[in-house]
C-alpha cells in the first residue's frame, strides 16, 4: 500500500482507531481533522470560534475553513512522505480540493479506505467512546475499556466524553453523512480508489 491514505465511514466507524495504527504502522502521520478542531477549540483560536456552533450541532463546518486548516497541516514537513488522513474529505468539495492540493505538490492519493459497519454499530460505537484529553487515545465503555477506569492505559490522561457526543448529535451527523459524505464513496471508486473493509470485526482484525 502508498503512504497517502484517505479513511472514509461513519461517524463511529473505527476510523480514528485505525488511522493510529495505521499511520504507525506506515511512519506518516495520523492527520484527524476533528483532532484540528478540538486543538483549536482548546485554544480559542478565531478559526475554532468560527467551527463551534457547527461542531456542536454535529453539522460540518463550511468547507473553505475546513480545507485551509486541513491544507496547512498537510503543507508541514512531517506529511511529505505520507499520511493517513481520517474525518477529512467530507464533501464533493473538500475532495476536488485535496486532489488539486495533492497535484500541485506533484502528488496523488495512495488508497482510499471505506470502513464499513451498520449505523446501528456505529451508534453503539459513538455512544460508549470515551477520549484521552492528553494523547487523544480513543477507548470504549464496552468494546476496548482502558486497564484503570478513568486513565488513559497509553499515559495517565484523563479521560472523557466530548461534548458532541450527545445521542441527537449522533443521529444528526449520521445523516449529514449519508448526505454529504457518502457521495464520496462513488468519487473514490470510480477514480478505482477505493477499498472496502469490514469494520465489524475486532479492532485487530480490521487493522489486519
Ligand atoms: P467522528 O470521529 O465522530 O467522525 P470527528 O472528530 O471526525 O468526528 O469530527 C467532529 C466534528 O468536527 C464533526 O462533527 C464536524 O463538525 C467537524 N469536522 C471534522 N472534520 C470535518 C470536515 N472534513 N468537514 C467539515 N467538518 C468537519
Ligand atoms: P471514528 O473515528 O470513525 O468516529 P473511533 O475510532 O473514534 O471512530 O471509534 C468509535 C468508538 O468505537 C470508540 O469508542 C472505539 O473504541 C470503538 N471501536 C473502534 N473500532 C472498534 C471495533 N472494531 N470494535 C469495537 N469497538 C470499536
Ligand atoms: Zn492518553
Amino acid at each position: 500500500m502508498g503512504c497517502r491514505v484517505v479513511l472514509l465511514g461513519l461517524p463511529g466507524a473505527g476510523k480514528g482507531t485505525q488511522a493510529e495504527q495505521l499511520a504507525a504502522a506506515l511512519h506518516v502521520p495520523h492527520v484527524a481533522s476533528g483532532d484540528l478542531f478540538r486543538e483549536h477549540l482548546d485554544k480559542r483560536t478565531a478559526l475554532g470560534c468560527q467551527a463551534q456552533a457547527y461542531i456542536e450541532r454535529g453539522d460540518l463546518v463550511p468547507d473553505e475553513v475546513t480545507t485551509g486548516m486541513v491544507a496547512e497541516r498537510l503543507a508541514r514537513p512531517d506529511c511529505a512522505g505520507g499520511f493517513v488522513l481520517d474525518g477529512f474529505p467530507r464533501t464533493l468539495a473538500q475532495a476536488v480540493a485535496l486532489e488539486q492540493l495533492l497535484a500541485s505538490a506533484g502528488i496523488a492519493l495512495d488508497v482510499a479506505l471505506l470502513i464499513r459497519v451498520s449505523e446501528q454499530v456505529a451508534l453503539a460505537r459513538l455512544a460508549g467512546r470515551w477520549t484521552c484529553r492528553r494523547c487523544g487515545a480513543i477507548y470504549h465503555t464496552l468494546f476496548s475499556p482502558p486497564r484503570q477506569a478513568d486513565a488513559c492505559d497509553a499515559c495517565g490522561g484523563e479521560l472523557y466524553q466530548r461534548p458532541d457526543e450527545t445521542p441527537e448529535a449522533h443521529h444528526h451527523r449520521l445523516q449529514v453523512y449519508q448526505e454529504q459524505t457518502r457521495p464520496l464513496v462513488d468519487y473514490y471508486r470510480q477514480a478505482g480508489l477505493l477499498t472496502e473493509v469490514d469494520g465489524e470485526q475486532s479492532i485487530d482484525d480490521v487493522q489486519a
